[in-house]
């Protein structure tokens, strides 16, 4: 099936989405039925219709409690998540607690109160991507690279997955975004392609920062350490520029906007572009008629403006930088390349901050912030469907996990079944027996981790099969099977060999950060 058609690579982001394909011998980047090469990431429902991308966004001041963005810092997550309680209070739609802690999205369509999950939102998003590609390559595309952040924990990467699925793609891989930009910047980088690199991906978005320190060569692309702040990126800027505009309004005209939905969002548009504006300019301007009663607004802001009023947000995008270092056990001086992704990292004081945490070393400013993620992406998808060429013959992908997976046997004893840097996918098995005389019940706590003491691992979680026929001990034996899928998702089973009673779990929360890709 991965044979067939072209395979794209989607960056599925908080704010923008990006779609790319392997065609010919290079990366094309897909303009949408707008022109524009990016597509926000909104998802709106009418009377009438349901739409996607830049539809969506422009007319949300209109429909403002069905239009839907912010989708990703909802999957995978529980609705008592603290993240969650904190965003959906901002949000002008609506989020109520579903089934087993679910949050669900509440909006109007074609006049009936309807429920998504933020999955749905993404899947349909997803499908929007599927059609702008198809609508450059004029047939039916099925196979997707689909990115997510490094951090996102096996929950949030199944969610995408079956966003990808629901939206009619045959999902070839998720992969981490750093890992995907890192692609993108070693493709180019023939001469250093095969000596081994240490190269730090800064990726500051709309909602989020990124930072991945990450080993390149010989085609093998290790993460070493990941860190981030998950509530950090443009969408605060522009909400500090907001502000100042609701001051700035009301001192001159006395009139208070601040608790007026429309004009906070026409002011929102309006501060976004002319924050875009002042990554090259100095100055700039803007003017929104009839803000409030009938009484235009007009403003100059300066660079230095917008950097006093959003240099606590630009610091603290540092203390990820370091930490990563920290994390990684490495100094400035083992990173020979920083490399910039993220619309937000053409923000000059982010970058000069950035150069002087590295001692004035120059960025790699190579990269086009807005698509190297996806441009990554569709280099795997034509790797993994057999579409690339000569170009892309030395890359070869490959996921070990991180760490020894095992089930616990007996006091604390960690026995292991799949051992670290094994390839993925895999799949290997291991027979347990009773414990105890009689027992009727068998537990399956797994670990993952180098010590043989349990009590040193990490935890993952745990299962228990029942209804064990009473038998002196070791006599019945349990067929325990661990299976790791290409995305590094892990599960895990155990058969009562004597009744043939099944039972298993997927491991919800563990952290891929570690996996390295080859
Ligand atoms: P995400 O992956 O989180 O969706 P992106 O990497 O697409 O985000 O970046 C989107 C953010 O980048 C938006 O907040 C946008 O305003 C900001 N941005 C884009 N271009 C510029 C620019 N020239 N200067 C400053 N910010 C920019
Ligand atoms: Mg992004």
């Amino acid at each position: 099936m991965a044979g067939e058609g072209h395979a794209i690579g989607i960056d599925l982001g908080t704010t923008y989405s990006c779609v790319a394909v392997w065609e010919y011998d290079h990366v094309e980047i897909i303009v949408n039925d707008q022109g524009n090469r990016t597509t926000p990431s909104y998802v709106a429902f009418s009377d009438a219709e349901q739409m996607a991308g830049d539809m969506a966004f422009n007319q949300v001041m209109r429909n403002p409690t069905n239009s839907i963005y912010d989708a990703k810092r909802l999957i995978g997550r529980k609705f008592s998540d603290t993240s969650v309680q904190t965003d959906l209070k901002l949000w002008p739609f609506k989020v109520i607690e579903g089934p087993a802690d679910k949050p669900m999205i509440v909006v109007s369509h074609k006049a009936q109160e309807k429920q998504f999950a933020a999955e749905d939102i993404s899947s349909i998003m997803l499908g929007k991507m599927r059609e702008v590609a198809e609508a450059y390559l004029g047939s039916p595309v099925r196979n997707a690279v689909i990115t997510v952040p490094a951090n996102f924990n096996d929950s949030q990467r199944q969610a995408t997955k079956s966003a990808g699925i629901t939206a009619g793609l045959n999902v070839l891989r998720i992969i981490n975004e750093p890992t995907a930009a890192a692609i993108a910047y070693g493709i180019d980088k023939k001469a250093g392609w095969y000596s081994k690199r240490t190269v730090m991906i800064f990726d500051l978005g709309g909602g989020t920062l990124d930072v991945s320190l990450l080993t390149i060569g010989d085609g093998v692309f290790e993460v070493k350490a990941t860190a981030g702040d998950t509530h950090l990126g443009g969408e605060d800027f522009d909400g500090k520029m907001v502000n100042y505009c609701v001051q700035e309004f009301k001192r001159k005209h006395g009139l208070d906007v601040s608790k007026n939905f429309k004009a906070l969002r026409r002011l929102r548009n309006a501060c976004e572009k002319a924050k875009r504006r002042l990554s090259s300019a100095m100055t700039t301007e803007f003017e929104i008629e009839c803000l409030a009663q009938g009484t235009d607004f007009y403003i100059t802001i300066t660079r230095a403006k917008f950097e006093q009023l959003n240099i606590d947000f630009f610091k603290k995008c540092m203390v990820p930088v370091k930490k990563c270092l920290k994390d990684a056990n490495m100094d400035i001086s083992s990173v020979q390349d920083v490399v910039l992704a993220g619309g937000s990292s053409r923000i000059p004081k982010v970058q000069q901050l950035l150069q002087d945490v590295f001692q004035g070393k120059e960025l790699c400013r190579g990269l086009n912030p807005d698509e190297a993620i996806a441009y990554g992406a569709a280099v795997q998808a034509a790797v993994l469907s057999g579409k690339g060429d000569e170009k892309l013959r030395d890359i070869r992908l490959l996921d070990v996990t991180p760490l020894s997976l095992g089930v616990e046997i007996g006091d604390n004893c960690m026995k292991v079944v799949i051992p670290r840097n094994s390839r993925v996918p895999i799949t290997k098995n291991t027979t347990n027996r009773t414990l105890y005389d009689y027992q009727t019940s068998a537990r399956f706590p797994i670990f993952e981790g180098e010590s043989e003491d349990t009590s040193n691992n990490n935890f993952l979680g745990d299962f228990t099969l029942l209804g064990i026929p009473e038998a002196p001990k070791g006599e019945i034996k349990f067929d325990v099977c661990f299976r790791i899928d290409e995305n590094g998702i892990l599960n895990v089973s155990a058969k009562d060999m004597s009744t043939g009673k099944e039972r298993g779990i997927t491991i919800n929360g563990r952290m891929q950060k570690n996996l390295r890709r080859i």
